[in-house]
């Protein structure tokens, strides 16, 4: 036994630095599917594992010689990069949905790059001088044995997938658990054009759907509303609820606001919440979201004209969304611009074709708080300590670079505060019935504790709880009173994103058949208490439970000196 182990310790020996490499391969494996920090693997993980190191051995096998094998594998090196970052910084692997978030949002994943390219760029520099390191270790080695032997991995491989299809009995679900790495991302891709041209049909299907508005009855003056959705904005750094900073120097002296002070999203991803936002889906039915039409249809149903304008970018992409911008009839995206081209668009129509247009719906999807944080807002709104002027981006965790990050993220309240009060002031001047509704998708982590935690999709106390505000002309109260005093009633109710398209309904007097309105509406007198469910990879809980369960407060932030 003991020659048995000197002769494998000489063998690793040998072979070490391309067990390395083969280790770095199936780091993502280790890192995520063993799930440590969560009570161990679940039995999926024997696929996995089982799977990743029979196509490794394959691969190796084969080409026999080792460098030849890892130059070919080259860009699975860069696979398991990018599935390590992901694991790092989404909590979850690079597989369909992360891939479908970056297919449909390339510019995402482009500015989060972007924005954190000091890690980024030292990454990159380290995964390529390892690679051509071990490349120039291994240039000798050679596998000896006969060449047949690759039929035993391979027959390897049969036997797993062939077990986990009997198990299944769908190639679709083997695949969705194949998580194997590197090899892995082939079946996740393939899942990734699948779920895509899945939505592509939904959506063809929602052409011909209709929500059967209608209004009792039809105020005879103008009216103009306006649902504002904003973007990665939490509540705790607004002073509208709390904050020590003044990041609301203008809406906390406005008239006609109703501050709702709890409000939680359904989900912390943009792609998954706006349309949840929009449309009567909810996290446990989200392809509701993809079935039938949004808010804008239900306005245009009862006779509005639709505008959707957007700061956020229009690629084929930001397909769960963008879809529904078909359904306006007029569209204007305005790419890399600040969200007051937003606003100054809006007062282009009204003073233009005010009051041709009687009936106005507008949706406003801002930029607000996405990431990177100084891009914006104009250089006036750098109001607190920032760090812009020694760098475009904030500085990382690092210590120092902390209070310009939280510096950062308040100048975009900041702005965000202008962009609503300017807003509202265009709908003051025109005459008739206007109100606004304005919502985030969700909110931010900015590493306000030891976790360190950066971004969203962490479902947490930080990126659920968002603000919601609603301001409405006085015509509109002279109108609804009713509405006006229910929303005031409900505004310390507990709430969720999917209180959102009812209330939006209902803000104007129209009517669904739909007996979820009454109990859904902040405007109406029935609303009934909602369960915030939200999802958090790789499962949906209920919020307050969690809260309570775990001890846990939404906390108070306090802003740096
Ligand atoms: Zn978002």
């Amino acid at each position: 036994v003991r020659n048995y182990l000197s002769q494998a310790k000489t063998w690793a020996w040998k072979w070490r630095w391309a067990l390395f490499m083969n280790l770095f391969l199936l780091s993502p494996v280790f890192a995520y599917e063993l799930r440590l920090d969560e009570g161990g693997p679940d039995r999926a993980v024997i696929f996995t594992l089982a799977a990743s190191v029979l196509w490794l051995l394959s691969v190796q096998l084969f080409a026999r010689r080792l460098w030849l094998a890892h130059a070919f594998l080259f860009p699975m090196y860069l696979v398991a990069g990018i599935d390590l970052f992901v694991i790092r910084n989404y909590h979850t692997r690079f597989a369909s949905n992360m891939l479908l978030t970056f297919v449909e949002n390339m510019g995402d994943a482009k500015e989060f790059l972007l924005g954190d390219i000091r890690r980024v760029a030292s990454s990159l520099i380290a995964l390529f001088v390892g690679y051509g390191l071990c490349m120039w270790k291994i240039r000798d080695l050679r596998v000896t044995l006969p060449r047949a032997t690759v039929l035993v991995p391979l027959v390897g491989l049969i036997v797993v997938y062939g077990g986990v299809y009997r198990y299944f009995h769908e190639w679709h679900l083997v695949m969705m658990n194949d998580r194997n790495s590197p090899f892995g991302i082939f079946s996740q891709a393939y899942l990734t054009v699948a779920l895509h041209q899945e939505e592509l049909k939904a959506r063809e299907r929602a052409k011909s759907f209709h929500f059967g508005a209608k209004r009792a009855s039809e105020p005879a003056e103008q009216e103009m509303y306006v649902l504002v959705i904003g973007e990665s904005a939490r509540r705790h750094n607004w002073s509208l609820y709390g904050y020590p900073r003044q990041t609301n120097p203008r809406l906390s002296k406005m008239d006609n606001l109703v501050v709702f002070r709890d409000v939680a999203t359904q989900v912390a991803q943009t792609q998954v919440s706006v349309p949840l936002i929009l449309t009567r889906g909810t996290i446990e039915d989200p392809r509701r979201a993809s079935t039938e039409k949004s808010i804008v249809s239900v306005f245009s149903e009862v006779g509005f004209k639709t505008y959707w304008l957007s700061t956020q970018q229009r690629e084929t992409a930001m397909a769960s969304i963008s879809h529904f911008t078909s359904e306006a009839d007029l569209v204007r995206f305005f790419d890399h611009r600040y969200d007051m081209s937003i606003v100054d668009t809006i007062k282009e129509i009204v003073e233009n074709k005010g009051p041709g247009e009687k009936k106005m719906f507008f949706v406003a999807h801002t930029l607000g708080s996405h990431f990177n944080l100084t891009s914006r807002y104009p250089p006036q709104f750098s109001i607190f300590p920032d760090g812009r002027s020694d760098s475009l981006v904030p500085k990382d965790s690092s210590g120092s670079g902390q209070a310009e990050l939280i510096g950062a993220y308040d100048n975009t309240i900041l702005y965000t505060d202008h962009v609503l009060a300017e807003l509202i002031g265009i709908l003051k001047q025109r005459p008739g019935i206007k109100a606004l509704l304005y919502v985030p998708d969700h909110g931010d982590n900015l590493r306000d504790d030891e976790r360190d935690l950066f971004g969203h999709a962490h479902g947490n106390e930080y990126d659920v709880p968002i603000p919601m505000l609603f301001w409405y002309s006085d015509e509109y109260a002279r109108k609804f009173p009713e509405k006006v005093e229910n929303a005031r009633k409900h505004a310390t109710r507990l709430l969720s994103t999917r209180n959102v398209f009812y209330s939006m309904t209902d803000v104007s007097g129209i009517a669904l058949n739909d007996p979820e309105l009454p109990r859904r509406s902040v405007f109406s007198p029935g609303l009934s208490d909602v369960k915030r469910m939200v999802y958090r990879h790789p499962k949906i809980f209920d919020f307050d439970e969690w809260l309570a369960q775990t001890g846990t407060k939404i906390p108070d932030v306090t802003p740096p000196k």
